[in-house]
């Protein structure tokens, strides 16, 4: 069987090599074709005045199992790799939320029942929220927005200001008017309900092309596949023997492609194929989210009371003391996620928004050395309720398509993209 198969794959990113890694390890030859210079996508290390910064500052679960189960088989060690946090919020002098050592979900029901900055009633009632959906499985008979769902079960304005909101924007990068309610049970469900470590925050201690990318392109080699950098395709077409793959300089033909990239550049790909135009609509319909990371390099003595710390009602939503994470001391990463007021700033005047917020709550006077904003326009499609996301097979014999956008439970997440590739490779290998 491995003989006969030669798969294409479209995109290095955690997506494209998740597939790739899958393929190679059971023999199958893979040949990858990504158009930047480096492995990783929307999840890559982007040098910065000598400093190593990610294009966005990413975190895991616990959750994430696949694709922390493919840093390891690629060589990666999951507690060497991360700053592994046991679940614990805390939102700057409003909320402080920390599970005690018990299992799932007492944890967690521990954590609500202690949690600081609630008042008793707003406890009791983000238990009862937890007990309900729990006892309902974690599905609800007709998606709806995250807004409704909180309004339906009596949660007060202040909790979901304080508690849920965070959560929904930090998990589905969508505002909470907009976000799909089911999709967020989903991310509850498998980061509350099972294991207490799949609640485990990881922040990730080398940047995320080094943690599985870079790993993954190593391991292909390893296993006999190859991977062609700054090499675009240009177009797919069907062919007698499979399906033919155009660069700017060759054809490559091969019996199975998995296209691996964003959805634009997916739709820009597949609508030239007449017998995608399904597809190529499903993609379309997506709409997008933003996220700007903004780096702050102070010196070097300068750090925040924990590694990631949450504001309330402020510009940056998340802070991340890369000190306490990476060893880089006085490297502090703001997070701000979603849609909002603050894509009509200059750079230069959101810094200073984040310069301000930090003398504000931490009392840091000093002026950063370096700032620099990473604004990721089209971070993820915009995750709202009765999405009719593409799946991975396609009308198209040959032709499977991942990444974050396709079909499955969760939201734009590296668990999502590693899936919809493990799902592609294991499709292809089940029907060959
Ligand atoms: C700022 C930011 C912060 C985030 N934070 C988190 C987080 O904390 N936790 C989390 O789980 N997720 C997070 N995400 C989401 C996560 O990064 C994505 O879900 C994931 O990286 C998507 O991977 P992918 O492989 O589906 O797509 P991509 O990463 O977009 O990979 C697609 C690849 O295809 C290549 N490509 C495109 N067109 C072509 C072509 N024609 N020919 C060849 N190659 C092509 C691209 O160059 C790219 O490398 C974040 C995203 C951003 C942007």
């Amino acid at each position: 069987m491995a003989q006969k198969l030669n798969v294409g794959i479209i995109g290095a990113g955690y997506a494209g090599m998740a597939a790739a890694v899958e393929l190679a390890a059971r023999g199958i030859p893979v040949t990858v074709f990504e158009s930047a210079r480096q492995p990783g996508g929307r999840a890559r290390g982007v040098l910065h005045q000598d400093t190593q910064l990610d294009n966005g500052q990413h975190l895991l679960l616990g959750c994430y199992h696949d694709t922390l189960r493919l840093i390891g088989q690629v060589g990666g060690n999951i507690e060497r790799d991360f700053l592994r946090l046991p679940l614990q919020l805390d939102l700057h002098n409003h909320l402080t939320l920390q599970a005690p050592c018990l299992p799932a979900p007492l944890h967690l029901l521990m954590a609500l029942l202690r949690a600081e900055g609630l008042s008793f009633n707003e406890r009791l009632r983000a238990m009862r929220f937890m007990l309900a959906m729990r006892l309902r499985h974690f599905r609800i008979a007709q998606d709806t927005s995250v807004s409704e769902l909180l309004a339906q079960y009596g949660q007060p304005p202040a909790l979901i200001e304080k508690l849920w909101e965070p959560l929904c924007i930090a998990a589905l990068n969508t505002p909470i008017a907009q976000a799909s309610a089911q999709v967020l049970l989903n991310v509850l469900r498998d980061a509350f309900s099972r294991r207490r470590a799949d609640s485990d925050m990881l922040l990730p201690r080398i940047d995320f092309t080094q943690l599985f990318p870079k790993r993954a392109v190593d391991f292909i080699e390893r296993h006999h596949g190859s991977i062609h950098f700054s090499c675009r395709v240009e177009s797919l077409q069907p062919a007698p023997e499979g399906i033919a793959l155009h660069t700017s300089e060759n054809v490559h033909t091969f019996t199975h492609i998995i296209c691996a990239t964003s959805p634009t550049a997916a739709a820009k790909l597949l609508r030239p194929l007449p017998e995608l135009a399904g597809v190529v609509a499903k993609i379309d319909a997506l709409q997008t989210q933003p996220i700007y990371t903004v780096y702050l390099q102070y010196p070097a003595q300068t750090a925040l009371p924990h590694a990631m710390i949450g504001l309330h009602q402020s510009t940056s939503q998340w802070l991340f003391d890369k000190g306490k994470i990476s060893g880089q001391p006085g490297l502090i990463a703001s997070v701000i996620s979603a849609e909002g007021a603050h894509q009509q700033l200059t750079h230069d005047e959101l810094c200073m928004k984040v310069i301000a917020e930090l003398r504000k709550q931490f009392g840091i006077v000093e002026l950063p050395h370096w700032y620099q904003v990473i604004a990721e326009k089209r971070a993820t499609f915009c995750c709202a309720p009765n999405l009719h996301r593409p799946g991975q097979s396609t009308p198209l014999p040959g032709l499977f398509l991942a990444g974050d956008y396709t079909a499955g439970d969760y939201p734009a997440t590296l668990e999502a993209a590693v899936r919809s590739g493990i799902t592609c490779a294991r499709t292809i290998m089940s029907k060959s």
